[in-house]
């Protein structure tokens, strides 16, 4: 795959998600331009699983701009909400990142301890062109909990929800480089970058 000299289009409007994959990414040569850029039309996310609406928006930035596309259909599963928000996790509450944590909170307001664990998933999908009938795939998940206050104000989405350990501290503590090394995104770009040659 040349991906060396041209842009990798990046699947997803989603500045988060841009920022840390530029910073994972960095010395494989790849040069991530959000699909903004090339006035990429959103994909339709109707797939029943993270691996399908990856393959989807990969496949429909590569058809748009004739580059190489990077998708990650990411999202968080909480078991006692029968895996919701799941694939919809960008659209739960339909009113951004503030309305989607709002919602995540009442649902589970009435949650003990032990029904509140949740994990991030993240899956990468590069492809080569529309038809790359061999797309590379790598998935990364992030298993934590869900806390009852929002705290921190670093990442995005439902970072200042996600406890990744028994002192409370949610992913939305972290510095962008403890996020990377610790998150569901940051392990599936380590298995993104070895098939890519790089550790
Ligand atoms: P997608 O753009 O359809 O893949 O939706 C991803 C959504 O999942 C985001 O808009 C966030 O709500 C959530 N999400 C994915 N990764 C993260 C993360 O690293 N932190 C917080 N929320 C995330």
């Amino acid at each position: 795959m040349s991906t060396t000299q041209n842009p990798t289009v990046l699947a997803s409007g989603n500045k988060g998600k841009l920022k840390e994959l530029q910073l994972a990414l960095s010395g494989t040569g790849l040069i991530l331009k959000p699909q903004s850029e090339y006035a990429v039309p959103e994909a339709e996310e109707d797939g029943l699983t993270f691996i399908e609406n990856a393959l989807k928006k990969a496949r429909n930035a590569a058809q748009h701009t004739g580059y190489a596309a990077l998708a990650d259909d990411s999202g968080l599963v909480v078991p006692a909400l029968g895996g919701a928000p799941g694939i919809h996790s960008a659209r739960y509450a339909e009113g951004g990142d503030a309305a989607n944590n709002a919602k995540l909170l009442e649902e589970m307001s009435k949650l003990p301890g032990a029904d509140r664990r949740a994990w991030f998933v993240c899956v990468l999908v590069l492809v080569s062109s529309p038809t790359d009938p061999s797309p590379l795939i790598a998935e990364g998940y992030w298993h934590g909990s869900i806390a009852t206050d929002p705290r921190g104000s670093e990442g995005f989405g439902y970072d200042p929800l996600f406890c990744i350990d028994e002192t409370g501290r949610t992913a939305a503590s972290l510095t962008a480089s403890e996020k990377q090394e610790l998150s569901h995104r940051g392990k599936a770009v380590h298995k993104l970058r070895q098939q890519l040659g790089y550790q």
